[in-house]
Parts: structure tokens; sequence; C-alpha cells
């Protein structure tokens, strides 16, 4: 049994407690290792260690804050294999998305290193004489990384890469059905000689560990991506110290069919958003409203590209397209809400029942007709390989149904018809809409939620000012002489 360590102030150290979080591989359901379920005192320890760390990072000029950066990238190749077997292993996504992850988690890194040279304030007019306005741009101090287990080694690095090059330290909390990756992480920053303290992983459950860290008051952001409740539960308990929150919450994407789509593209398209990490992501396809038109072909040709998706133990066959759904509970859940759809009276044309396999919670790809929108399923996130569709009267009704939701994460819209597809840019509201193309985020956007799925968003340049305070300076001189 492999145990894993917290990693604070430079150091592999063993929790201040005997409290542990078991990890389980979702595809044997075998024990795989034992965490420390981290206490407030060994999370004090580390916000300590990174609140040390922060003014001597803070002061080192961006550019080799950036070295720094590029030497765990380095890292995270030269151990990639290892990474994402350990990522498959204990979230269970097939090796080949675990390799995908890994490698763009490097790629993040390496990109967010870029913005050294590029952090910019601003000059602004004053109205007095002798007096010029300065924007200057700094970080914010500690910033706590708390993620979920979907993508868990990409979430630490998302949250780790802006933090470090704007001059933050960071202590990062995994989550704790998948904290080993986080761990062989802090195993690379070691390595790369990062200084001690500016990243810190505790692990443990949210309700100790994580709480501790939200709660503490030289705590300056809380990055988190997880679900709506969770992040509900984060911003009270950061109301206590004002601390700042960047959330990124839970999705139920529509995807739009209209008429003149390509249906080869749509239905490609809305399987991989399905398939990809079982349907385990955030900005995925959660809902498919098809012109009424067109619902018979796009709904047979649906159903026969689903119908070929493989599932299976990602460590035993390489070639499967998903693996199992994350643990019992989760499984549980995607069942359920697909047999309460059924008693709605959808309709089930794949799938629509537990993998047929001895050990593992698996699920088959499912697609269900004769939704509503009313239906839970269409309303609430699935997080499983399951479709459902409502069938709709053209472009008006589609956006009306696709705005008709707490969740406002992504969307998306399948036409060759460049006025519909601008009309739906203007008025679906969402914080990303993919036209013609499959729901996956790049690292130069900016991922942010309405509504309920968020505050603030990750990536690009705003994503990069999130983990800044702007500070203005007033500054008067002698003017010329009179
Ligand atoms: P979760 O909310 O259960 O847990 C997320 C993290 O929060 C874990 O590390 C957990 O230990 C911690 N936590 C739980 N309670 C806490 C508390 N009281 N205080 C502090 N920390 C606490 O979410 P999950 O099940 O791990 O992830 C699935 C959810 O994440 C889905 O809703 C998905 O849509 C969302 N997600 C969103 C994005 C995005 O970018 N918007 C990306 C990935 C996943």
């Amino acid at each position: 049994m492999k145990t894993y360590q917290n990693y604070i102030g430079g150091r592999f150290t063993d929790a201040s407690t005997r409290n542990v979080v078991d990890v389980f591989n979702p595809a044997s359901e075998e024990q795989i290792s034992t965490v420390a379920d981290s206490s407030v005192e060994d999370v004090r320890e580390a916000v300590e260690a990174a609140a040390s760390a922060q003014l001597k990072w803070e002061r080192l000029p961006a550019i080799q804050r950036a070295g720094h950066m590029r030497r765990i990238a380095s890292g995270v190749r030269e151990k990639a294999e290892h990474i994402a077997r350990v990522i498959s292993e204990e979230q269970g996504k097939p090796l080949g998305l675990a390799r995908v992850e890994v490698g763009f988690a490097a790629e993040y890194i390496d990109y967010m290193a870029e913005w050294a040279r590029r952090i910019e304030g601003e000059i602004v007019t004053s109205d007095r004489p002798n007096e010029n306005i300065f924007v200057f741009r700094k970080p914010i101090g500690v910033v706590a990384g708390i993620s979920a287990w979907n993508f868990p080694f990409f979430l630490a690095v998302r949250k780790m890469a802006p933090a470090l090059v704007t001059g933050n330290t960071i202590i990062v909390k995994p989550s704790d059905q998948t904290p080993n990756n986080t761990v062989e992480l802090a195993k690379v920053v070691a390595e790369a000689g990062l200084p001690a303290g500016v990243f810190n992983v505790v692990t443990g459950s949210g309700s100790s560990c994580g709480k501790a860290l939200t709660t503490h008051p030289k705590v300056g952001l809380i990055t988190f991506t997880g679900s709506v409740a969770t992040g509900a539960r984060i911003m009270a308990a950061a109301a206590n110290n004002v601390t700042k929150v960047n959330l990124e919450l839970g999705g139920k994407a529509p995807a739009i069919v209209l008429e003149d789509a390509d249906l080869d593209l749509a239905v490609q398209a809305i399987k991989a958003s399905r398939v990809t990490n079982t349907g385990q992501i955030c900005n995925c396809a959660e809902r498919v409203y098809v012109d009424r038109k067109i619902v018979d072909a796009f709904t047979a040709k649906l159903c026969a590209t689903m119908k070929t998706t493989t599932y299976g133990d990602p460590l035993e066959d390489s070639s499967i397209d998903m693996g199992p759904l994350m643990n019992r509970h989760e499984l549980e859940r995607v069942a359920g809400m697909v047999d309460r759809a059924v008693s709605d009276g959808a309709k089930v044309l794949l799938g629509g029942k537990r993998g047929n396999r001895t050990k593992g919670f698996y699920y088959e790809a499912t697609v269900l007709g004769n939704c509503r929108q009313e239906m839970d399923i269409v309303r609430t996130e699935i997080f499983g390989p399951v479709v459902p569709i409502v069938v709709v009267d053209g472009l008006d009704q589609a956006i009306e149904y696709a705005n008709d939701s707490e969740l406002g994460l992504t969307s998306s819209i399948y036409t060759g018809n460049l006025n519909a597809a601008m009309r739906a840019c203007n008025e679906l509201r969402f914080g990303e809409t993919y036209v013609n193309r499959e729901n996956f985020e790049a690292l130069q956007g900016f991922h942010a939620g309405w509504r309920k799925s968020g505050i603030g968003g990750a990536d690009g340049r705003h994503g990069l000012y999130e983990f800044m305070n702007t500070h203005v300076v007033y500054m008067q001189h002698k003017g010329a002489a009179a």
C-alpha cells in the first residue's frame, strides 16, 4: 500500500494527525493508497510556510519566476508516463486521455510562464497638475487552490501556474478522491528546485482540511474548482475574513442542433462530449436541443456512433473509450437520474444501464429520447455518459430552453447558417459558446461561468489577473517652472 505525504515548506512531511483518507481505484475497487486527512494544525503550518516565502518570491524578477516554472514543466514532461498512470489508476480515465492531461498541464505551465514579461499596469491621466496616476498589478499573497477529481493534475496546475508567475505562493488541496497525482506534482516541484514554501500540498477531506484553508485569515485568494454546493459553502466560509473567491463550478451545457447542421460533425462532437472522461467534464454537452425536422436523422446517427463506445479498465486495455465513473456514489447517482427520467417519460434509445463487469463503477453510453425541458435530467448536471435529447421548433425555442438554466458555463450550436450562429452568440447567456466544434476550452481563452457556474474564471490574460490586486498610486511631482 502506498502512502503519500504532505509537501510543506519544501519538505515531504507526515501530518500531525493519524486520520487518513483511503484512495481507491474505481476500475478494480481496490485500495491504492492512504493520504493524511490533514488537520487545522497541518493547514496552519502550510499557510505559514507559504506566507513566509511570499515576499521573497514576489521580489524575484518575474522572468526568474518563469525560469523556475519552465523547469517544473520539463520535469512534468520527463515524468509524464508515470504521472499519467497514477492519474488513470486513481481517477479511472483511459491512459491516452491521462497522457493528454499531463501534456496539456506542462503546456499550461509554459504558457503562464510566457506572461512573465507581459504583466502590465496602466498610467492614467490625472485631473490635477503635476500628477501621474499609476495602476500597478501586484500579487495577492497566499493563494489556496482547492480542486475537483475529474482532471486532477491539470486542475492543480491551473491553480499553481498563474499564482506563481504573478508572485503569489500557493497551497493546493487536491480532491480526497484523487490526491496521489498532486503529490507527484510536488515531487517534480521539489526536484526542480523551487524555493521552499512557494508551492505546498496538503491532502485531506473538504470538511477538515478544505475548511481550515478557507477560514485561514492569511489566505488572500481561494481558487476553487468543484460543485455548486461546495462553492456556496466556500463563499460562506470565506465571508468571515472577506477573502476573495474564484469559483469554477458545475455546468449544464446545452448543444443546439439546427436543421441545416452538418449532422456527422454534430454527432461526433456530442459523442466526444459525453464519452470523454466518461462524461465527467464540466463544460461538455449535457442536454441536446434538436430541431424537429431533423431529429430522427440526428438520433439515428447519434445512437449508431454512441453504440461503438467501448469501456473497461484503463490500465488493462489502452484501446477503450471510457473508464469507470469516479466512485460508487457517482454510479448510483447517474443510474438514479436515468431511472427517474425513464419514469418521467424519457425513452432509452441506447444503454440506460450499468456496465457488464464484475468490478468497477461502469455505466454504459446512453441516449435518452422524449425528454422534456422540465425533467430533472435536462436541468441538473449529470456528469456521466448520458445524452438527453429534447425536440425544439427552431432557433427561438432552442435559445429560450438553453438559457432556462441556473448554470451558465458553456454552450454550443451546430448550424451552417451564419445568421443563426451569430444570433446564438448574441443571445446565449453562457461564459462560452462553441460553434460547430466540440466543447474544449483553450488555455489562452477565459473559462468563466455565469449564474451558479461560478465567479471569476481561469486561463488567458483575464485568468491571470484574478491572481492580482490593483494598487493605484497618485504621484505628485514638481512641474516645470511657471
Ligand atoms: P466537490 O465540490 O465535491 O469537491 C471539490 C473539492 O472541494 C474537493 O477537493 C473537496 O475535498 C473540497 N471540499 C468539499 N467540501 C469542502 C468545504 N466545505 N470546504 C473546502 N473544501 C471542500 O466537487 P467534485 O465532486 O470533486 O467535482 C465535480 C464538480 O466539479 C462538478 O460539479 C463539475 O462540474 C465541477 N467542475 C467544474 C469545473 C470548471 O472549470 N467549472 C472543472 C471541473 C469540475
